[in-house]
């Protein structure tokens, strides 16, 4: 999907939730606004493991080079564990894009480095910590990123949920770019219109006294009513679940090659540099 529909889908995903935080008795839209610019960021920071040129570099050049020292060091991370070469496996088994940073494991550590990174400098300019404010953080990225993903699941190129650990993948039919020339998809504009919808109802009843912010519970009717429209958007883009728990032998036998073919290169490399010094 394109960097604008990631972040409108994701905003109009967010936002209802917020709404209680702004419009309570004990409001606080400071929090409010950190878990959207948290989303907004979360939202667009997975497109940095794409190969090539990525949009994201045109489009939001502050959030590419954030997130690309990260993907770096998350794949560096994991070279204690020798999983170094799986998390970059799909460059070599696929001509497509997506790496590590478009896999749950890869959202969780990214949301938790980029979390723990903002919080030593806040700490260093401000001298305090807050411990609210984190949470929100933490929260704001890791759901924009695990939506970035369910987006992603809704497009023909699908998403690896297991990755880097199995092959199934959840995929959709919706086309994004240019691949069917002179003609649009419009399902990502119709997913902005349902969330959009919601958002005007859910205010309408807060400013007619339908529906109380102040009562926990409107948590519980928010979330019940995003889980419903996410429902509709999986079902429109034909979401293919088939090859979500089936393990496909030939290629998990491809990865197993590849890794190996990485190893020996590696360990033929390192011999030779010893040996020869280069
Ligand atoms: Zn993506």
């Amino acid at each position: 999907m394109l960097g604008k529909d990631h972040v409108s889908i994701t905003l109009g995903t967010v936002f209802p939730f917020t709404i209680p935080l702004i419009f309570s008795e004990n409001s606080q839209p400071v929090y409010a606004l950190c878990v959207l610019v948290a989303a907004l960021i979360g939202s667009l920071a997975p497109d940095a493991d794409s190969d090539g040129k990525p949009k994201l570099h045109y489009d939001f050049k502050i959030i590419y080079y954030i997130m690309v020292p990260l993907h770096k060091l998350i794949v560096f991370s994991f070279s204690f564990f020798n999983f170094k070469e799986k998390m970059n496996l799909e460059y070599v088994v696929e001509e497509q894009h997506r790496g590590v940073m478009h896999s749950p494991i890869g959202v969780f550590i990214s949301s938790f480095l980029l979390t723990l990174l903002t919080t030593i400098v806040g700490y260093f300019i401000f001298h305090e910590i807050n411990a609210t404010l984190i949470g929100f953080l933490f929260l704001g990225l890791i759901s924009g990123q695990f939506l970035h993903l369910l987006e992603d699941s809704c497009t023909v190129s699908g998403i690896k949920w297991l990755f880097p650990f199995g092959t199934g993948e959840l995929k959709g039919s919706i086309y994004t770019g240019n691949k069917i020339e002179g003609k649009k998809d419009i399902r990502p504009f119709l997913y902005r219109v349902f969330l959009l919808f919601f958002s005007a109802i859910l205010l309408i009843f807060h400013s007619l006294g339908t529906i109380d912010v102040n009562e926990p519970a409107v948590y519980l009717f928010i979330f019940a009513a995003v889980t419903l429209i996410w429902g509709l958007i999986f079902l429109i883009a034909k979401i293919d679940n088939d090859n979500l728990w089936m393990q496909d032998a030939k290629k998990v036998r491809e990865l197993e090659r590849a890794v190996d073919r990485i190893g020996k290169h590696d360990t033929v490399r390192k011999r030779r540099k010893k040996r020869y010094g280069n």
